[in-house]
């Protein structure tokens, strides 16, 4: 059986193939708008169940939907038991401008080391490079102790419903294991000259909050026969914009602010201050300190009025909620509550989309992706802190199941993750990601399941 390096090796033989696999995963495009029917997330598993299928490892595709394809496949271990999952999803978000990419969107245009698309970062750069290490293993006939499983999902950008969240409900098996590794982490910072990595081991809840504000209908030259209820939309908007959330440092990457040579502990008292001196140095991990210590209101959609010469009689001002993991949706309602008190005609109505939930970030298989890591990148200087992503991902739905599950991508050092535009026009990812992505899923497979 080989050893590991000469498997990571064999990761550079292959960078052809691994950017073939990528883009044509691209060029598939399984754009989920959210409303049915979309996603057409089979074409996509089709296409890399096929290519799984070359090398003999079995795949499966299950429809939670017409067309929208989970992608299952798995290398087994000498046990019949799930040890460790590979997760990615097939879907990306839509399009919204197609005008001001520089790049054909479904294009998958290779320039200056990066390849754009629609989903090249989110999340088909790393289905690649799971799908990669996985072929590498089967070529090599590493033998594995316990099943390796891939799994990548449908609908993950609108929810997970028919796709994590489905398979979780129906077919848990498929998908039951100790370890996960997910997107939803993984990228870099360079903090005070060193490469520090993010491991994702939680994500913030969302709930998305109606607000519904009643007042009094009348003509609007009589203004005063009515209730303005824009008038009750003004000082509900004044009031969320004076509000300050209740400061958190329960999050475990303040056990760790003296990797980021900060020296204070952080205290709910002092974060702010602390936050504020990280922001001149480093924005990004000022920005990821200040949304990991408080929960989020924001109002995002305002809606009211039917007429132009009537006075409204109800309003609706939609928020965008996002709760640190401990707090759940009582607690975001009684922040509401207290924001909201004494005003009346005011009707709260709450959709929890996303329970929050993290992993512990002390345990033997932070450890191993760490070890992967820095054997994978040659590079043993490497400085880590464990992150809460601020949107969620699928890994929310694993975690329930007993899972640890942790987001890690592996972007390259030399890579410039704020380049990746996840979500926005002209999204694209570095190559040598995608190399450095599949050293690292190979290097973990490896030492979790090869029998040595
Ligand atoms: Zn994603």
């Amino acid at each position: 059986m080989p050893e590991l390096d000469e498997l990571l090796g064999q990761v550079d033989d292959c960078y052809d193939d691994l950017l073939n696999l990528h883009r044509e995963l691209i060029r598939i495009p399984s754009v989920n708008t959210g409303v049915m029917p979309t996603g057409n997330e089979t074409e996509a598993a089709d296409y890399a169940a096929q290519w799984l299928a070359q090398d003999g490892i079995s795949t499966e595709i299950v429809e939670s939907a017409p067309g929208r394809g989970n992608l299952i496949a798995g290398l087994p271990g000498a046990s019949g038991e799930n040890r460790l999952l590979l997760m990615s999803h097939l879907d990306v978000v839509p399009v919204e401008d197609e005008s001001k990419w520089d790049y054909a969107p479904f294009g998958a245009e290779v320039d200056d080391g990066r390849v754009y698309g629609r989903g090249a970062s989110d999340c088909k750069g790393l289905l690649a490079c799971q799908m990669m290490a996985m072929r590498l293993l089967r070529r090599a006939g590493v033998e594995l102790s316990d099943n390796l499983v891939l799994a990548s999902g449908a609908d993950e950008e609108s929810g997970g419903r028919y796709g994590f969240g489905w398979l979780a409900e129906r077919h848990p098996d498929k998908i039951k294991a100790p370890l996960a590794v997910n997107e939803g982490g993984g990228s870099h910072l360079d903090i005070a000259g060193a490469t520090t990595y993010l491991l994702g081991v939680g994500e913030k809840g969302r709930l998305q909050v109606e607000l519904n504000i009643k007042g009094a209908s009348a003509h609007a030259s009589t203004p005063w026969l009515g209730e303005n209820a824009n008038y009750r939309v003004a000082e509900i908007l004044k009031r969320i914009e004076a509000y300050e959330p209740e400061r958190d440092t329960s999050s475990s990457i303040f056990n760790y602010l003296s990797t980021l040579a900060i020296e204070d502990a952080a205290t709910p008292e002092n974060v702010d201050v602390i936050i504020e001196e990280v922001r001149r140095r480093n924005p990004q991990l000022g920005s990821i300190l200040r949304a990991l210590s408080r929960m989020t209101l924001t109002p995002t959609m305002i809606s009211g009025g039917i007429k132009s010469n009537s006075v409204p009689e109800l309003c609706r001002v939609t928020c965008d909620v996002r709760t640190l993991p401990h707090q759940d949706d009582a607690y975001a309602r009684g922040q509401l509550e207290e924001i909201l008190a004494g005003l009346e005609g005011v009707e709260v109505d709450i959709d929890y989309m996303a329970v929050p939930n993290s992993s512990s970030y002390e345990t033997d298989f932070a450890e191993r992706i760490k070890r992967a890591t820095s054997r994978s990148l040659g590079r043993g200087d490497l400085n880590w802190i464990p992150s809460v992503s601020t949107g969620f991902t699928d890994s929310r739905f694993l975690r329930p199941m007993g899972t640890v599950t942790y987001g890690f991508s592996g972007s390259h050092p030399d890579d410039d993750s704020l380049l990746d535009r996840i979500h926005g026009t002209n999204e694209s990812i570095g190559v040598k990601s995608l190399i450095s992505g599949t050293r690292i899923m190979l290097a973990l497979a490896y030492d979790i399941l090869a029998v040595r």
